[in-house]
């Protein structure tokens, strides 16, 4: 196969294009490192399987030859980084979406959006199954990043049921690991980087809000396999272990060995209070469930950002 993969720079998106590559497959590669790393790709120079290009796609693109899918990741992705660049995370998940719907159709591709567990907003039903409608702020502060992936579902859904595009959505529960920038402003990369270097640990509000984390190997396996199914339908894909920030701070704590303190801040607006996927739906027709537990992805993720950390960041 010969797909084309937006945000390849990124966190997930390396990941995913290394997953083609290693099934021997070729990748191009789109991204305009808005908030990738140009390291995450560092490893593919001079692999022929592989071609980057460097683009914005929010604004119409092509890539030559052949395409068997089109994978669009691209967006911005840490709160502070879509809350720096409402307009753009805006952007990309309309125009951006449309473009890849478009460059699919065109070539007969099949379309792959990776939305987001966000699309629940602060969730009322817990856990979230693919069926909750959600509860989202339309004009909060998190909202040009809900409603740029709720939009581009319904325009991924449309194209399907309109022009007969073969489309998959994925929505990602938080996923971590290797990769993430050190002062991307999440929290696993956050609390482990502020750990290596006994800083605080800045913990948001009580700390007692909940997230289920997925090691970033679990959730790539789970998107190359909805990836080669056939359902069209929104699938969840995540780790269903819930973790209060105040638990996932005394982890990061016991596994850096760091004496850092907790300092707490004010908890952002709209922060969902709970999050945890009902992966129902990828057991059975994915036959697909995680296996890396939170300790261990970890442990693997702290020996990354121990090399960046001793590299200077
Ligand atoms: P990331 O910020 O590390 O990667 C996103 C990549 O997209 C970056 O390399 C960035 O430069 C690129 N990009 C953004 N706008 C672009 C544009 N207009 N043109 C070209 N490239 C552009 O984030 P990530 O964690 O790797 O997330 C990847 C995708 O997965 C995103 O669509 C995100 O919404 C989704 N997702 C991730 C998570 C998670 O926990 N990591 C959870 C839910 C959804
Ligand atoms: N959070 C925190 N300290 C940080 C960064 C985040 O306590 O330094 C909290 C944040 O308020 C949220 C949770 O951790 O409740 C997960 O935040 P993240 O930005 O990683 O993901 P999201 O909110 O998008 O799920």
């Amino acid at each position: 196969m010969r797909v084309a993969i937006t945000g390849a720079a990124g966190f997930v998106g390396s990941h995913l294009t290394d997953r083609f590559l290693a099934d021997g497959h070729q990748v191009i590669g789109l991204d305009n490192f808005i908030t990738g790393q140009a390291e995450n790709l560092a490893h593919l120079a001079g692999n022929p399987k592989f071609r980057f290009v460097q683009r914005d796609v929010s604004d119409p693109f092509t890539v030559d030859g052949a395409l068997d899918g089109v994978l669009h990741f691209a967006s911005p992705a840490s709160p502070p980084d879509y809350q720096k660049f409402p307009l753009e995370t805006l952007k990309v998940g309309a125009q951006g979406t449309a473009n890849g719907l478009e460059l699919a159709r065109s070539r007969g591709a099949k379309f792959f959006l990776a939305s987001t567990s966000e699309v629940y907003g602060d969730p009322t039903v817990h856990p979230q199954p693919e069926t909750y409608w959600g509860y989202v702020n339309s004009v909060g502060e998190r909202s040009m990043y809900d409603e740029a992936k709720r939009f581009a579902e319904a325009t991924t859904m449309a194209y399907h049921r309109s022009y007969g595009v073969d489309t998959r959505i994925v929505r990602i529960f938080n996923t971590y690991g290797p990769r993430m920038r050190p002062r991307d402003g999440r929290v696993v990369s956050n609390f482990i980087v502020q750990a290596l270097m006994g800083e605080p640990l800045t913990v948001y509000g009580h700390g007692r809000q909940t997230r289920s984390f997925c090691y970033v190997s679990d959730l790539v396996e789970g998107i190359y396999r909805l990836f080669h199914s056939d359902r069209s339908d929104p699938t969840n894909v995540g780790n269903p272990g819930e973790f209060t920030m105040l638990e996932l701070a005394a982890l990061v704590l016991e596994l850096t060995g760091s004496k850092s303190a907790l300092e707490h801040r004010p908890m952002p607006a709209d922060d969902p209070k709970q999050r945890k996927p009902d992966i129902t739906v990828a057991k059975s027709v994915l036959h697909w469930e995680p296996s890396v537990p939170l300790r261990d992805g970890l442990v693997r993720t702290i020996e990354y950002f121990r090399k960046v950390v001793a590299g200077g960041c």
